[in-house]
């Protein structure tokens, strides 16, 4: 059913002197704002603690971004427990002021782009138009769900003489955020506001590498006046503090993007009645990908390249939509391998903040040894076709091409999260669409085609939550691309669509006898 468009905030355009100047001041103004401490958030005040963790610029990893102070488990249950307490007035507060709140958030976030994107680029290394869609999908997401819950409040009503039948929704109770690195602002923000706008009670726990930012939300919905208790900002450690809080007894919720790995144990821990515990948790967990993308002989490969270049190095593959696979029909394998190493040898690799840098680094050092060991497990299994130089100082990686790769070779079936595709030959356009649905993920893919019958097959055969058909498979926009997979890739509905903020909620009915 059509409807009238969403208005998503548009983009700086970076074409535009004046705009790169304000980019470039909050750079510097950022830069000067570099080595601060970030408390947690607890029941509205900013709490000490007795341990800190350094975030660090990945592009330069001596540069100290923040010093964020790490939650213990007691603080973990007063968060919980002044979550508890805030919970019945935030429920009844009404929906229109929870939707102001948020907007009033989104606002912020405009008038504060650009140091936003700054931030962004100095603490998990995202060049700065990539940072600034993130913004713009962050404001999306407050303004979305504002708009969603103000919609899902109506209910439905199916009255009938003498009897009244109302169909409505009420907040769950508490929800666990724990967000991921890799869109530290506009996932981070998109989850939290998710269980805002529905009128939980929310902790937010942001992944280590992004604390920072996370600490920035913070600011900005109390600025926005979120009451105390409603939101609460908890940093600390995944394994201890992160499952503290999924196995408690009063969480209701838990909303969590990042590794399978970590996605299934929440799944599992949230799962176990624990004593005193009165409900079954709802997970909602965005995993991983495998994305592969499909080009056929009928392909424009100009086009073909160029997306692929984006969607496998963009923010150096480190998007779970990110392209790390390509299928290629075997009439269009040879020239298109050329051209694509070709591509690849233009990319600009260095310094995230650099204007010029078009792949900068990876995260951190875990995450650098983690993708270096599938380069090598890809030497083993196939054939290396490109490698470049990269920058000695930080985490850098470079992108990395493997040709003929089997299917099942482990650098075509595991989730790298980092530059290195995999390029794969297929005979025929099913044996394509057999290897691009060979995984155990179901998230993003491609086709570059111009043939009907092919396109058509894609539609109803290609196994993913977002296909994308002649353009890039990264960049999912709030409202027009709900994003989310199946298989391993995750459970629960889409973020930015329709039936999101439902996992939020809990149905009810009334019927009255009049
Ligand atoms: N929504 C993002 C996109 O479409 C990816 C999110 C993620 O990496 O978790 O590119």
């Amino acid at each position: 059913v059509a409807k009238t468009a969403f208005p998503n905030a548009a983009d700086t355009d970076y074409a535009n002197a004046d705009l790169r100047s304000k980019a470039k001041q909050a750079l510097v103004q950022v830069r000067n704002s570099l080595g601060k401490t970030y408390l947690p958030l607890i029941n509205g005040e900013y709490v000490q603690t007795e341990s800190t963790l350094d975030s660090v610029n990945p592009s330069n990893p001596t540069e100290i971004v923040g010093t964020i102070g790490q939650i213990d488990l007691s603080q973990a249950d007063e968060a919980i427990a002044a979550a508890k307490a805030a919970f019945p007035a935030w429920r009844d507060t009404p929906v229109q002021e929870r939707a102001r709140i948020l907007r009033k958030a989104a606002e912020i976030m405009e008038s504060r782009r650009h140091e936003l994107s700054a931030w962004t680029c100095l603490e998990v290394g995202k060049i700065i138009p990539q940072a600034d869609a993130e913004v713009s999908e962050a404001i999306d997401f407050c303004r979305y769900y504002a708009d969603e819950m103000e919609r899902l409040e109506k209910g439905y009503n199916y009255d009938l003489a003498g009897e009244t039948n109302r169909y409505f929704y009420q907040p769950r109770g508490i929800a666990v955020v724990i967000s991921p690195w890799n869109f530290p602002l506009a996932i981070a923000t998109g989850m939290t506001v998710a269980a805002l706008a529905t009128g939980n009670c929310t902790l937010l726990k942001p992944a280590a590498p992004s604390s920072v930012i996370a600490a920035k939300i913070a600011e900005i919905l109390v600025e926005a006046g979120i009451p105390k208790g409603a939101f609460q900002y908890v940093p600390g450690k995944g394994s201890t503090v992160g499952n503290h809080l999924v196995q408690h007894p009063d969480v209701h919720l838990i909303a969590f993007t990042g590794s399978q790995e970590v996605g299934c144990h929440i799944y599992a821990e949230a799962a176990k009645l624990q004593p005193g515990q009165k409900h079954l948790k709802r997970v909602i967990a965005e995993m991983g990908g495998k994305n592969g993308i499909i080009i056929d002989e009928s392909a424009d490969l100009d086009q073909a390249v160029a997306g692929v270049v984006y969607s496998a190095f963009g923010y150096t593959g480190q998007k779970c939509s990110a392209c790390s696979r390509v299928v290629v029909l075997e009439p269009a394998y040879d020239a298109f391998v050329q051209r694509l190493i070709e591509a690849t040898k233009s990319l600009n690799i260095g310094s995230a903040e650099n204007p010029s840098t078009t792949v900068g680094p990876v995260v951190d050092e875990k995450a650098r040894d983690r993708v270096l060991q599938y380069i090598e497990q890809g030497k083993q299994e196939s054939t290396l076709a490109l490698e470049l130089p990269i920058p000695d100082t930080g985490y850098f990686v470079s992108p990395t091409l493997f040709t003929d790769v089997s299917p099942n070779a482990t650098i075509a079936q595991e989730e790298i999260f980092g530059p290195v595709v995999a390029i794969i030959k297929a005979k025929t356009f099913e044996e394509a669409l057999d290897i691009a649905n060979g995984t155990n993920y179901a998230l993003t893919g491609g086709l570059y085609s111009r043939t009907p019958s092919h396109i058509e097959q894609a539609y109803k055969r290609f196994e993913v939550g977002n296909l994308y058909i002649n353009r890039t498979i990264t960049g999912a926009i709030v409202s027009r691309q709900p994003f989310g997979g199946f298989k391993l890739s995750g459970v629960g509905s889409k973020a930015g669509g329709p039936d999101y903020l439902l996992q939020f909620l809990e149905p009810r009915h009334v019927t009255e006898n009049i």
